[in-house]
């Protein structure tokens, strides 16, 4: 083999070997023939170059740094048996940062070892299997690479990380986490004859976590379009590792036909593998594993001859649209992008265990009226611990042919024929349920040399840091904490000068509740971008000091900064004195920011003259919304002119969880200045009032808008009204 700089190549002709350092590549590359001659090359310059001149069975290393603002091209043409490769000097070596992106185009290319993080792609993908619309890949691979956080600070701008175009492709061992930003984060794309019957392998990638979204556009992979589900795909999904992608109601969004899921892990994601648009899918020895999460399910079926077979789904605790198995109601000759009936679907031997819902006629409405036909259901184990079925018919089920089945728990009538019910001390036959390997380790998808994110809390994970009363004290110390770091601080008197802007999630708590005062003399005292959190905790703040200006509020997001998904905390908090201005808030959400969770605990709020938590900056109807859970517990708020929350979810699209509006055992009292209502809570889709009292305070309103919300009311009393609970409902669908 040779080994060549740059330099050289363009001498090479006749000479023999020639002298050049020795390159480390990634031991852990299989590659699937000896490179003839390996190019290394240090900057973008040099690249160029060698493109020109690389002929099959070369290999251009890209020397270890960083590599800002590259748009690199690979466009050459291999052999099965010389492919030309791409490749980092060592794994993890090489950083693609910046305005970063990698397009193939060409044959039996190979790249692997790239990272690409801190920048973000300023086209509509990170990794393209296609130079341009006219140059596609084919037989290529891309391995061992990791994309992580690379986020448009946008997070309306829709792009995807990866997305295959081309025949004969493969994915795999690529690790990808932490996308925020709109867009899914891998598609196949089938929108040319040239990528369809695909035949594309993606396999042993770690797709790690990608939190609420907070609209449609969050799917973790999505193969194929609406427009083309009618088309082949025959792409392979295998053993891959789905760790926590949350993103939307579709953790895979399906849309054509003939691919196979087979031997991937589910670990705790919300939504399901949704078989949306196309035909004769089989899904096969998938692992889904809940951990007991929110809205953790399984798989949904729509269309013609779905195969479910031999999964393990279990600690499922998704219903409705994330049960754990879901069988759709269809539209009668359904227009291709809606719900095309479910005819021949086989779900067979596959074990449910402790799962929430098995949901069968789901969406069953005046639209989706078509039931499912020509199907089966058999030989499945459904055991549980609870006492009640996780069946749920919504429909007519007798286009479903139930037979061979076992449960421990009593089936509904309907389906009884299709059951045996086992008693407490009696095993399930063999031959029933799953059997085998399901899924795949963790471990065993992406890299070894890059780390995969372990907790989910981003406080109390640093050092201490204790401060003593004074002026900007708390910016001081922010402006020296790292993530997860903690500032406690001693009593005594506290003002900030300026506003303080926080990229990290960090811990302020008085070192004794209740004996620190806290002053600010700017409009927002915390200003959050990027993943900037806090977790206040027994701290007295006053709004006094604050100018006469408009829009205060003591906590805002703002997208200068960079987005991510922020998480807020208040406990044993005391709030006083917000009013030198009509509308002055405590939490509010800039337009394209998103919130996880908003949490109070324990706190008390008087004399407010806004809107107390802040959501409703999205008002264009895309079914955006600004925070995904607001609890607010044991507190109390007194003389608030505003409502003490206003949240809003426009848009008609099925397609998240959220928002959540969690309200108990807190009192209120003139609130809403006898006009607006405790909460304005539009198009939330999950929602609680629990124990509250309201004294001169009106109902908090519901708008619905999508969906089906659940509502749950109980023990708040509203001496002011005769209403029978705290909640006025306003429905807006049709
Ligand atoms: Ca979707």
């Amino acid at each position: 083999m040779r080994i060549l700089a740059i330099a050289a190549i363009a001498a090479l002709t006749a000479v023999g070997a020639c002298s050049s350092p020795t390159v480390a590549i990634a031991e852990d590359v299989s590659l699937p023939g000896e490179p003839l001659r390996k190019i290394v090359v240090e900057t973008q310059e040099d690249y160029a170059d060698a493109i020109k001149l690389v002929q099959p069975g070369d290999m251009i290393v890209l020397a270890n740094g960083t590599w800002r603002d590259f748009d690199l091209v690979l466009e050459a043409e291999g052999t099965a048996e010389h492919p030309i490769y791409l490749v980092s000097e060592e794994p993890g070596g090489v950083i693609l940062s910046g305005q970063s992106s990698l397009r193939m185009g060409g044959r039996h290319l190979v790249v692997s070892g790239l990272v690409f993080r801190d920048g973000y792609t300023p086209r509509n993908e990170v990794i393209s299997f296609r130079r341009d619309s006219e140059t596609l890949a084919f037989n290529s691979r891309v391995t061992r690479t990791v994309i992580e956080n690379y986020n448009n600070p946008d997070r309306a701008q829709r792009d995807t990380w990866v997305v295959m175009y081309g025949q004969n492709n493969e994915f795999d061992h690529n690790h990808l986490s932490g996308k925020l930003n709109s867009g899914p984060t891998m598609t196949v794309r089938l929108n040319t004859e040239d990528s369809q019957n695909n035949n594309h392998r993606i396999h042993h990638n770690y797709f790690g976590p990608r939190p609420v979204f907070g609209s449609n556009g969050g799917e973790t992979l999505r193969i194929g379009t609406s427009h083309y589900s009618l088309t082949t795909s025959g792409t392979l999904v295998e053993n891959n590792y789905f760790d926590r992608c949350s993103g939307e109601v579709e953790i895979i969004s399906n849309k054509s036909g003939e691919n196979i899921y087979r031997g991937n892990t589910f670990n705790q994601s919300r939504g399901t593998l949704t078989l949306r648009h196309g035909n004769d899918t089989l899904v096969e020895n998938n692992l889904f594993d809940g951990n007991n999460a929110p809205y953790t399910g399984g798989v949904r079926v729509i269309n013609a001859r779905q195969t479910v077979r031999n999964n393990m789904f279990r600690n499922l605790n998704g219903e409705r649209f994330s049960g754990a198995l879901v069988v759709m109601n269809g539209v009668p000759n359904s227009p291709i992008n809606r719900y095309h009936q479910v005819d021949g679907a086989v779900i067979e031997q596959n074990s449910f265990d402790r799962v929430g819902t098995i949901e069968l006629g789901e969406g069953s409405d005046t639209e989706r009226s078509a039931v499912p036909i020509n199907s089966a259901f058999r030989n499945n184990l459904v055991m549980g611990s609870g006492a009640e079925t996780p069946f749920n018919l919504y429909d007519d089920m007798s286009g479903i042919a139930f037979e061979g089945n076992v449960t421990n728990l009593a089936p509904p009538e309907a389906l009884a024929s299709g059951f045996t019910v086992l008693n407490a001390d009696e095993q399930a036959p063999s031959g029933v349920g799953a059997a085998g390997a399901f899924g795949v380790e963790r471990s065993e998808t992406g890299v070894s040399w890059y780390p995969k994110p372990s907790s989910d809390s981003p406080f109390g994970t640093g050092k201490t840091i204790e401060i003593e009363p004074g002026e900007n004290k708390i910016a001081q110390a922010m402006a020296t904490a790292e993530a997860g770091d903690e500032i406690v601080l001693a009593p005594g008197a506290y003002n900030e000068a300026k506003s303080i802007n926080l990229q990290i999630p960090l811990t302020v708590r008085a070192a004794e509740v209740g004996t620190v005062d806290l002053s600010f003399e700017r409009r927002n005292l915390f200003l959050l971008s990027s993943t900037g959190g806090l977790k206040l905790s027994g701290l007295n703040v006053t709004g006094g000091a604050a100018p006469d200006a408009v829009g205060n509020s003591f906590i805002a997001s703002t997208a200068r900064g960079g987005t991510g998904n922020h998480v807020v905390e208040l406990s044993d908090m005391v709030f006083t004195d917000f009013v030198v201005n009509r509308g002055f808030s405590i939490l509010t959400a800039a337009k394209g920011t998103f919130f996880d969770r908003v949490e109070v605990r324990n706190s008390s709020f008087k004399n407010i003259s806004g809107v107390a938590f802040k959501f409703d900056a999205e008002t264009d109807d895309y079914g955006i919304y600004n925070v995904e859970y607001l609890i607010v517990r044991d507190s109390e708020f007194e003389n608030v002119r505003g409502s003490i929350a206003s949240i809003y979810r426009g848009g008609r699209d099925e397609s998240t969880f959220g928002p959540h509006a969690f309200i108990s055992d807190s009192t209120f009292v003139s609130v809403g200045a006898g006009s607006e209502p405790l909460a304005v809570l539009h198009g939330v889709q999950n929602m609680s009032l629990e124990g509250n009292t309201l004294e001169q305070t009106e109902a908090a309103q519901l708008v619905i808008t999508t969906g089906k919300p659940k509502v749950v009311l109980s023990n708040n009393t509203n001496a002011a009204s005769d209403a029978i609970d705290a909640l006025v409902t306003k429905d807006l669908r049709q």
